[in-house]
């Protein structure tokens, strides 16, 4: 038989499957290594989505989305983003996810080179190889507090860089680029004349200061940026996301959003009205909610020093485990069979990461309290049995 696609078949599986399949056969676990909101879908949304499928409302959409829910976009980014666009500029998609992989397709091609955080969510790096390009990391230290050094990224430029990728809130770190980082990262697209794709998918979980977006000083018309409603307002299963661009790549998008899933689903559209133009009371509770869990898991890490770093949003947190090794693939197994604490290993976000495991924050406070207590105690275990051993 001819072979199928190379570059589909190496891609790469998704790293937190292997930890999500233990975990679930795992009794008693506590699941800390999904990015799932625990909140349920506030119900005047879901009642909007009931009141569609009521009302017959089942059919294809236009691709870049139904006229009430572009214009309920329009002004959310007008005052929440600062950021002036019509429906020309917006395509709303079936998740940031395919947002995301729409803006990658629409501007790179092989032979270029894309910028992308390190450590960083999976998935823009997948399509950028998919699509025979190639990845460049940029690291984002700890030591730095997970934030971007302008001097290194400017280094790593060449002719041949087409786009930088940046998440902020960031996945996996909860890294806050601050407006002084935004603007210097514009100004670098600029110098060397690069796209922007701004994956902003946690917007609303910025816990001290606020979300400063980069289209909103895109003078230039070098800026797509992604936004969603999967955290925001807790409607993962939904699929909502929504991507602006410049008008003649939001027509590429369109095309490619058209040919891949034709729409977002009609029923989900009508729901995201619902949550776009109800007060963002729910979005606050949520915010806070997961304010006060990192406030816990830090205070535990401080109580055992393991504290290092403050994430300032989102709802991650990285814990550095070099003292139980520097395979986080294994040490993640390591504590599930110890602790039955499921965590995602470090590495699945960067090659960088391997002294690192990522806890999730979207869980109930009683398992961030028992699974942070337990990830201390096993790291403060093993160094201290390993101490003695040094003086054995
Ligand atoms: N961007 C980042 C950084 C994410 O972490 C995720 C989901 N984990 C997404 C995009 C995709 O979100 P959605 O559910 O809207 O596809």
């Amino acid at each position: 038989m001819k072979p199928i696609s190379r570059q589909a078949a190496a891609m790469p599986p998704f790293a937190i499957r292997e930890i999500m399949e233990l975990a679930w056969k795992t009794p008693n676990c506590i699941h800390l290594e999904v990015g799932q909101p625990n909140f349920s879908t506030p119900n005047y949304i879901g009642e909007a989505g009931i009141q569609a499928i009521a009302e017959g409302f089942t059919m294809y959409t236009p691709a870049r989305g139904i006229p009430d829910l572009q214009e309920a976009i329009c002004d959310k980014l007008l005052h929440r983003n600062n950021i002036c666009a019509t429906s020309q500029n917006l395509t709303v998609c079936p998740g940031a996810v395919t947002a995301l992989d729409s803006a990658v397709m629409a501007l790179i091609e092989a032979g270029d080179e894309v910028l992308l955080p390190d450590p960083g969510w999976h998935n823009p790096k997948s399509m950028v190889d998919f699509l025979g390009a190639t990845s460049i990391p940029y690291c984002l230290h700890p030591e730095n507090n997970f934030l971007p050094d302008l001097k290194e990224i400017e280094s790593l430029i060449t002719a041949r860089t087409k786009a930088i990728v940046i998440n902020t809130p960031a996945n996996p770190t909860g890294a806050v680029f601050s407006e002084k980082i935004l603007k210097d990262i514009y100004a670098l697209s600029r110098k060397y004349d690069l796209y922007i794709i701004s994956d902003e998918i946690y917007e609303e979980f910025v816990f001290d200061g606020s979300h400063f977006s980069i289209k909103s000083i895109d003078e230039d018309d070098r800026v797509i940026a992604i936004y969603g409603l999967s955290k925001s307002h807790a409607m993962t299963g939904w699929r909502l996301g929504y991507v602006i661009a410049p008008v003649f790549i939001s027509e590429v998008i369109t095309k490619l959003q058209e040919s891949l899933v034709s729409c977002a689903s009609s029923i989900t559209q009508k729901a995201a009205v619902a949550a776009l133009c109800s007060p963002y009371d729910a979005v606050d509770k949520m915010r806070n909610a997961y304010r006060q869990r990192r406030d816990m898991a830090l205070n535990i890490l401080r109580n055992y020093d393991l504290y290092e770093y403050t994430p300032s949003g989102a709802f991650y947190l990285m814990v550095n485990v070099s003292r139980l090794g520097n395979n986080s693939g294994e040490i993640v197994k390591q504590l599930l069979t110890e602790t039955n604490v499921a965590t995602a290993p470090g590495t699945a976000f960067g090659e960088s990461m391997n002294q690192y495991v990522r806890v999730s924050l979207a869980a109930n406070e009683a398992d961030i309290r028992t699974g942070m207590e337990r990830i201390c105690q096993a790291i403060t275990r093993t160094s201290s049995s390993k101490q003695k051993a040094a003086y054995q």
